[in-house]
């Protein structure tokens, strides 16, 4: 038996009907908020992520699926979906627009790590990159859009962590000041992060290993290194999130995996699932540098990425999971040829005015097929008889009242969507 390469998922059953309710939710908030979708390629050149993400990231290090092409290219499978927007709005020149852009995606990133609880080799996220504004209304506007998604979906106690990391001149001091503080515990450190130490020390604070000794938990704190223009745009920002009734948490320990932040960094979580990396459902950050970085023009970015796969299992935790469970309008039943032909056309007609219909394509007895509805929970039988048929009528039948009717055949369409 073939099975699925590890670390990847089927979607099927009531997951997929989650999975398309949360599209839906997204998709809806995301136009609310006036966000264009945006599709861009799964592979993209090695470069882009080696220059976006960072050489020395955990995800450029060890995670990346390289591959070459028959035509000797050297690609990757995205791992995050930031650095191929920015590339898209740099390589279509959509910089030159006079207003900022906004774009949403969600698709699959893949990461080659070890797989657990919330921790896939392919996994969803949906996201977000507004490009072309550094005015902090941005940076409410993108933890906003976040934040009412997930309580859209109605996941409960959420909070949002947030930190600064500051312009270059706030992150150079305070990575001297990190420096100097780590120096004397640095073999106390795991491996890793003594390598990090050498090549971008910052990184060590966002280490899985390290994360909870008391060497990382006494660290220099970022905000106190901002300077002053740093400072007052952060305030800005929490004064925007008081406003908007944002519930968060100013937290020094959050840099963020990815090479590419400054300024405003920050992740959510939801307070009711243990605290584990699990319980963060995204997390994202301001990155005024990556444009110019990318060949592009010295604009300013800002966006979050949600995972899918995590949402999806903090919803089968709580009783949406159940107000979501697939049901279906109408199950059309039959037994001889002759009804078959009706019921073709009576199916056809109910699907193309939007009722969700489903009929007997098992050759099942009366008997078989009752049972079949009621497995795919409809609420209205429509039972078909030649007796009836000749006189232009159909019986239907209430699945939850189990009253029964004739219905005039020309007016089936309209009797169901009447009563649905
Ligand atoms: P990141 O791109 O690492 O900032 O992650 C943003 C969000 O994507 C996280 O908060 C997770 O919800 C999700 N995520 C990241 N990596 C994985 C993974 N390997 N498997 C499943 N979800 C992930």
């Amino acid at each position: 038996m073939i099975t699925k390469p590890k670390g990847t998922v089927d979607i099927t059953g009531t997951d997929s009907i989650l999975w398309e309710y949360v599209n839906e939710v997204v998709s809806t908030m995301m136009h609310a908020y006036n966000y264009e979708y945006i599709r861009t390629p799964i592979f993209e050149s090695r470069e882009l992520f080696h220059r976006s993400v960072g050489d020395t990231s955990d995800i450029v290090k060890k995670e990346t699926y390289d591959f070459q092409d028959k035509g000797e290219r050297n690609l990757t499978l995205r791992p995050e979906g930031t650095a191929g927007v920015v590339r898209s709005f740099i390589e279509n020149k959509n910089y030159a627009l006079p207003d900022i852009k906004k774009y949403f995606y969600n698709g699959t990133m893949y990461r080659y790590e070890r797989p657990q609880k919330g921790r896939l080799r392919e996994f969803t996220q949906f996201g977000v990159e507004v490009l072309g504004s550094n005015d902090p209304i941005i940076d409410a506007e993108v933890i906003s859009l976040q934040y009412h998604i997930l309580e859209a979906l109605h996941i409960s106690n959420l909070q949002v962590n947030i930190n600064s990391l500051g312009d270059l001149e706030s992150r150079e001091n305070y990575k001297k000041a990190l420096v100097k503080y780590l120096e004397p515990h640095l073999d106390e450190l795991c491996e890793d992060c003594r390598e990090r130490f050498k090549t971008n020390p910052l990184r060590i604070l966002d280490c899985k290993v390290d994360k909870d000794s008391s060497i990382l938990k006494n660290a220099p704190k970022t905000i106190d290194y901002l300077n002053k223009e740093s400072k007052e745009r952060f305030d800005t920002v929490l004064k925007y999130l008081d406003y908007l009734d944002i519930d968060y948490e100013v937290d020094s320990q959050i840099v963020r995996g990815l090479d590419y932040y400054d300024h405003t960094v920050f992740e959510i979580v939801s307070l009711d699932k243990e605290e584990t990396k699990a319980n963060v459902l995204g997390g994202g950050g301001r990155y005024n540098k990556l444009i110019k970085e990318l060949d592009g023009p010295d604009s300013y970015g800002i966006g979050f990425a949600c995972g899918m796969d995590r949402i999806i299992d903090v919803l089968k935790e709580i009783d949406l999971y159940k107000t979501v469970e697939k049901q279906i309008d109408c199950f059309v039943m039959y037994v001889s040829e002759e009804e078959k032909l009706y019921a073709l056309d009576i199916v056809q007609n109910l699907r193309l005015n939007g009722v969700v219909t489903e009929t007997n394509s098992l050759n099942k007895s009366l008997k078989g097929q009752f049972s079949e509805a009621d497995r795919l929970k409809a609420k209205y039988l429509i039972i078909l008889n030649n007796e009836d048929l000749q006189k232009g009528l159909v019986n239907v039948k209430d699945n939850a009242t189990k009253e029964e009717e004739k219905v005039d055949i020309s007016e089936i369409v309209e009797y169901i969507i009447g009563n649905l």
